[in-house]
């Protein structure tokens, strides 16, 4: 690892530090630990508190998702930075690793579990059917009319504010890391942030980090309000175990419009149940919606009879922002703000996908190898004259060259894609 940062990265005399990044969520937070550890000097900027945007809203399951192959590989790749983090965390971090439990309604649903098994296995991924008596005994307080299910053991629980604020205070580099709460930016370039008070903070690199309020920084960016609701009960310890997913969740967690539900519930190390959840598009009313938590409480009930005996003492909303391919934008910014770097557009994943997006972002700051290849997240996908930087999907093998980014030593600027080299496991 490149502990100190190259003469190519340090900004001019002036400058405030290497790096400033705006948005101190998850993201943010985990990018400034990442760059920190590097050896450079970061500035994180945000306009509230750390961890107070959708960081704060989500649910921090730690999931690895499997809906295309690119999707699979940020969400393989993070869950195992996660697990390789979990003995730094504390006790307030609540992280668990209570496993994902994907539970099948009926036959058809078993049939999709027993695929899924199979694409995962032949992934590395470890996994186990249950049949109808073995998801009795996992999980009690499901009906009884499920018919199985799949349960993914690695799978964890996480309280994401906290473990942004210990990656921006605490995590090794941290002595490297400003923090500025309470400033909003109002325009990045290249080298340049400027605030809406007036000032402004200069660095070799910008990265843009802000969730759903990059809309507002770069109108231009592919990215979409989501939102979600989640409710929070009184403790019931031990009621379930593992993080519980209907299989209908992969089927709704990408609906591009409308409204929809799916189960989810995940059992806190408190003993509290939280439920979700909703996904609701063209709205960024923040309010709470009777109906749709009624349906969201509804569907949720039909997998956990004894949910409405129980007391609900919270309901919030938070918006996943979201792109047209479900994928995040990591990389060069590019035609959407040239020599800027996004990190950004994590939809209802990036609790999961932070430590993977900072590892990859800083390959392409710093010029070290990746451990996955970094193109298909590139914002250049969406660029209007793109199409040479490869299928979003399409994530090759680990042996494919296109991983890493730069030639290590020379380290790339966001306003020119990387040169394609060989990523290897151990970056
Ligand atoms: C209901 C719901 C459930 C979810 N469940 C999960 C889950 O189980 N697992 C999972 O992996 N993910 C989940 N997610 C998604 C996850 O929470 C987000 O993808 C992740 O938190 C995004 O982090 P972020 O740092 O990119 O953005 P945010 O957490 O939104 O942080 C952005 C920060 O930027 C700041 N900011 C914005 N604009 C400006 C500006 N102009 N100037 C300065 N600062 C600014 C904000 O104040 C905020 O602190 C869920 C999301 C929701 C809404």
């Amino acid at each position: 690892m490149n502990r100190e940062a190259s003469p190519a990265v340090r900004p001019s005399r002036n400058a405030t530090a290497d790096v400033v990044i705006v948005g101190a969520g998850i993201v943010g937070a985990a990018c400034a630990a990442e760059l920190a550890a590097h050896g450079l000097r970061v500035e994180v900027v945000d306009a509230r508190g750390i961890g107070g945007g959708a960081t704060a809203a989500g649910m921090g399951h730690l999931v690895v998702m499997n809906d295309s192959p690119a999707e699979f590989a940020l969400s393989r790749y993070s869950r195992d930075l996660w697990l390789e983090l979990a003995p730094q965390l504390r006790s307030r971090d609540a992280f668990s690793r209570c496993g994902t439990l994907w539970v099948a309604a009926d036959d058809e649903e078993l049939d999709a579990a027993r695929a899924m098994h199979a694409a995962l296995a032949t992934q590395g991924i470890e996994g186990q059917l249950l049949d109808v008596a073995s998801l009795r005994a996992a999980e009690p307080a499901l009906a009884a009319s499920m018919a199985g299910g799949l349960r993914i053991e690695h799978d964890a629980i996480v309280y994401a504010p906290t473990v942004a604020q210990w990656l921006l205070e605490t995590s090794p580099a941290a002595a490297r890391i400003g923090l500025r709460l309470g400033r909003e930016v109002a325009r990045v370039d290249a080298h340049r942030v400027m605030l809406t008070n007036g000032e402004h903070l200069d660095a070799a690199h910008v990265i843009v980090a802000n969730g759903i309020g990059a809309r507002a920084l770069l109108p231009a960016l592919p990215i979409e309000p989501k939102k979600g609701h989640l409710l929070i009960t009184d403790r019931y310890p031990g009621l379930i175990r593992h993080q519980l997913l209907e299989l209908g969740y992969i089927k709704s967690a990408h609906h591009a419009t409308g409204t929809s539900v799916a189960f989810n519930a995940q059992p806190r190390p408190t003993g509290q149940l939280l439920i979700g959840s909703s996904r609701q598009f063209d709205t960024t009313d923040p309010a709470v919606e009777m109906p749709v938590l009624a349906q969201m409480l509804a569907r949720a009930a039909r997998y956990l009879p004894a949910l409405p005996t129980l007391n609900g003492i919270r309901a919030w909303t938070g918006f996943r922002a979201a792109t047209p391919d479900g994928l995040p934008l990591i990389g060069p910014a590019g035609e959407f703000a040239p020599g800027v770097w996004l990190a950004a557009g994590h939809e209802g994943l990036g609790v999961t996908t932070s430590l993977a997006t900072a590892k990859l972002l800083a390959a392409q700051i710093v010029g070290t190898r990746a451990a996955i290849p970094v193109d298909p997240y590139w914002p250049a996908r969406f660029f209007e004259r793109a199409g040479n930087v490869g299928d979003a999907n399409d994530v090759r093998g680990s042996d494919a060259s296109n991983g890493a980014s730069c030639t290590p030593g020379a380290p790339a600027t966001a306003g020119t894609l990387a040169t394609p080299g060989a990523h290897s496991k151990d970056a």
